[in-house]
């Protein structure tokens, strides 16, 4: 079980934030290639429980869990990271990247992974400045989505043009990572279940067969 495997004290942990209702190849690939140029063995999916700023999910936690497990089986880098399903109420991210900051040291590089429509609302997350007192963050570009970082002068004076040198430094930085773009959205995907058309190749076949078998969305 890749959850348990003890980690390094001084190894970095990059991790991706979301509500992940349901994962999709835009989050998978992503991830992949954010761990290719970042050369990190692994980067961590990181379900949240209720996210402060969604309203209800569509597909409980078990089974946005069990979908996440089966997207990721064959693939070794990446991993998934629950810590956030078993806490009760409203998860911030800034609580976990505390918890996950305390268990790393001071020394350990640290990075958050969040796409560009995300990060164009940073400036909406609880106690977003303390974000870069724990962790790098690293923005992925999506279709549509324009970098807007947080209008404050600190903020963006904490930007590094190249991500692999956010290797180097335990926090305090940011910057963009550059993935295939691909168009594809949760929330497209729980429309088109709704309307009764296909999923088919825009999320991992063994997840499509978990939401036909659930019935969800
Ligand atoms: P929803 O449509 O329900 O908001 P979503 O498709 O944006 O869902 P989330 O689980 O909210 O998926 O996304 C988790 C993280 O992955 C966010 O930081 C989001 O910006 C990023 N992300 C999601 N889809 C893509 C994509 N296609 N390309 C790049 N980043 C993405």
């Amino acid at each position: 079980d890749q959850m348990s495997l003890p980690r390094l004290a001084s190894g970095p942990r990059v991790l991706l934030g979301g509500s992940f209702d349901p994962v999709h190849h835009g989050h998978l690939r992503a991830a992949l290639e954010a761990a290719e140029q970042l050369e990190c063995a692994r980067v961590d999916l990181l379900p949240a429980s209720m996210p402060a700023l969604r309203s209800a999910l569509a597909a409980s936690r078990l089974h946005r869990r069990a979908m996440l497990e089966l997207a990721i089986r064959n693939e070794p880098r990446l991993g998934l990271d629950d810590r956030e399903l078993a806490r009760q109420g409203t998860t911030y991210t800034v609580d976990t990247l505390s918890e996950l900051r305390a268990e790393l040291g001071p020394q350990a590089p640290l990075l958050f992974l969040l796409g560009a429509d995300a990060f164009a609302r940073l400036a909406s997350w609880n106690r977003w400045r303390e974000l870069l007192q724990l962790a790098h963050l690293v923005v992925l570009n999506r279709p549509g989505e324009a970098l807007r970082p947080p209008a404050d002068e600190c903020f963006n004076a904490a930007r590094i043009e190249q991500p692999r040198r956010l290797l180097q430094l335990p926090l305090g930085h940011w910057s963009c990572l550059e993935v295939t773009p691909l168009a594809i959205s949760a929330t497209d995907l729980r429309r088109r279940c709704r309307d009764g058309r296909s999923l088919r190749y825009l999320l991992p076949e063994s997840v499509l067969d978990y939401v036909r078998q659930h019935r969800l969305y």
